[in-house]
């Protein structure tokens, strides 16, 4: 098989696992996922086409103390994530109030052009119920 086709079958293999996960994952954890369901994909190989996804959109970066965590995110358009620290578990948010701050600031102090990253971090209610 040509190089160019077995890292696009490569990249959809990887890009529907993510999707059918629906939750943030480190990159060994989706090769551990793609080896249980019988694909056998160099962790390498893994990391390098999360970043590829990444950088296209495809999937939705989180940067935790010790780790990049990957989501597949069906929205194209700007939005934020609510995200339980525990399971990974996500919400896709839509943050009209966000927008309307972060334009007034930028425009009080000047700026165009802003861009802006905010992610809410939390515990989801099942993961608060199974603690107690
Ligand atoms: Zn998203
Ligand atoms: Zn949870
Ligand atoms: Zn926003």
């Amino acid at each position: 098989m040509p190089a160019r086709t077995r890292n696009t079958a490569q990249r959809q293999a990887i890009s529907k696992r993510l999707e059918e996960l629906s939750v943030f994952v480190s990159a060994q954890r989706l090769h551990e996922e793609l080896a249980r369901g019988g694909t056998k994909i160099g962790l390498a190989t893994v990391y390098r086409t999360l970043q590829t996804l990444a950088s296209d959109g495809t999937v939705d970066t989180l940067r935790t103390d010790s780790e990049i965590l990957y989501r597949y995110c069906g929205t194209d358009s700007h939005h934020h994530h609510l995200v339980c620290r525990l399971c990974g578990k996500t919400v896709e948010v839509a943050g009209s109030q966000i927008e309307a701050w972060a334009n007034q600031i930028a425009s009080e102090a000047g700026f165009v052009d802003v861009e802006h990253t905010v992610e809410l971090m939390g515990t989801c209610a099942s993961c608060a119920a199974n603690r107690s």
